[in-house]
């Protein structure tokens, strides 16, 4: 279950998160982390609702599997990438498992890149084109249509049927 803490209240999702004010009112958060990844920061920090609501995001999303495997040992699951500046596309074999071993592989492939966790919290650190690459990264590992709505991701997210979803 994933809930978070507003005015000392534990909420538990039952909907996308509306943005009720600025530039994108009738937006809802779910829409940026796939789109528009580089605006989440500046959304989130002068609003304690939206805040929060982003840290139930992550938390949730740090349940869901990945399914892509390490292109190195071909044995676990990827978690890290190799961040490429100013590139909206993360190569294949930019990604690797948390094994040392293939840690220093990837090191090696990518010309000391920085090396970054495949995590949706890792979108607020990352410049636009580095965000966006990322953002196609998670779809793929996650087997999420990225262009899915707001009701799709969502439920993607908080609840445990995620059958609806396809890579694309
Ligand atoms: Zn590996």
């Amino acid at each position: 279950m994933y809930c978070f803490v507003q005015n000392n209240v534990d909420i538990l999702p039952s909907g996308p998160c509306l943005i009720k004010e600025g530039g994108y009112r009738g937006w809802y958060l779910e829409n940026f982390l796939f789109s528009k990844p580089e605006q989440i920061s500046s959304l989130i920090k002068n609003d304690d609702y939206l805040e929060d609501y982003w840290h139930a995001l992550v938390s949730a999303s740090n349940q869901i599997d990945i399914l892509i495997d390490c292109p190195f040992c071909q044995e676990r699951k990827v978690q890290y990438f190799a961040s490429v500046k100013n590139s909206e596309k993360i190569p294949d074999y930019f990604i690797s498992c948390g094994a040392e071993n293939c840690l220093s592989e990837l090191k090696l492939v990518s010309g000391n890149a920085e090396i970054l966790p495949i995590r949706l919290s890792t979108l607020i650190v990352l410049e636009k084109f580095e965000g966006h690459a990322l953002s196609s990264l998670l779809c793929r590992a996650w087997g999420i249509n990225r262009y899915a709505d707001e009701n799709e991701i969502f439920k993607f997210f908080f609840k445990s049927d995620r059958s609806f979803g396809s890579a694309g």
